[in-house]
């Protein structure tokens, strides 16, 4: 059966991963973003539903208690979780599905799956870094210090992951990004079905 592919990208905040995800997603009709649960305040230009699912803390942790997360974890003090049933649903799509989750969460879903392709992606250097999340004026200054403190701690998981991309150059991080999620989809096993049916044998 022609199922879709689960992707995991990771990166640490301010890196420039929801811009590559957005950009990717606007390319690429057959890969749909999971949308997360999180309890941490919303920023302006977000939209509930559209970037997140913002809930307070106690209808966060009836969600854990009632085993409704593929995966979740806290994250700089909110917590953070996917929900199972939007991953099912996709799966049998044959769309991919793209998570855009921290390094727990990462690791918790390749143990589910261990076909899931896990994607780090780092920025050029800490300096950079930190340059992009002041530039990006969404967060006080103590939360960027907060994730800048973090961010060496998570990029140690890297290792652990099955592609790295910097984003550096953004137009090319785009295309390095689009190119491991092509791929796979040329596998012989996830074509032959079509194949063998437009051949006939
Ligand atoms: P993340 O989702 O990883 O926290 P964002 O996508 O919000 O990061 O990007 C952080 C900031 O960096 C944004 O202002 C974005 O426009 C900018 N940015 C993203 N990629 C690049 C790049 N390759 N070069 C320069 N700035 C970038
Ligand atoms: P932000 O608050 O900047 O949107 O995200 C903060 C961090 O939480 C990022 O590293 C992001 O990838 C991570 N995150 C977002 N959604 C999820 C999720 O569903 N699960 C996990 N484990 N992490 C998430």
């Amino acid at each position: 059966m022609n199922r879709g592919k689960i992707y995991v990208i990771c990166a640490p905040s301010g890196t420039g991963k929801s811009t590559l995800v957005n950009a990717l997603c606007k390319v690429d009709s057959q890969v749909q973003l999971s949308i997360s649960h999180t309890t941490r305040p919303i920023r302006p230009g977000e939209v509930d539903g559209v970037n997140y699912f913002f809930v307070p803390v106690d209808a966060f942790e009836t969600m854990i208690g009632d085993n409704e997360f593929l995966e979740y974890a806290k994250v700089y003090d909110n917590y953070y979780g996917t929900n199972i049933n939007t991953i099912k649903n996709f799966l049998a799509t044959g769309k991919d599905i793209l998570l855009e989750i921290d390094w727990q969460g990462a690791e918790q879903v390749k143990k589910l799956f261990p076909d899931a392709i896990l994607i780090f992606i780092l920025p050029p250097s800490l300096e950079i870094l930190s340059e992009r999340l002041h530039k990006r004026n969404t967060d006080s200054l103590e939360v960027i210090k907060k994730r800048l403190d973090l961010a060496l701690e998570e990029i140690s998981h890297a290792p652990n992951f099955d592609y790295l991309v910097i984003n550096d150059n953004f137009d090319e991080a785009l295309l390095d990004l689009r190119s491991i999620i092509r791929a796979p989809r040329n596998k012989t096993t996830r074509m032959l079905t079509t194949i063998k049916q437009t051949f006939n044998f």
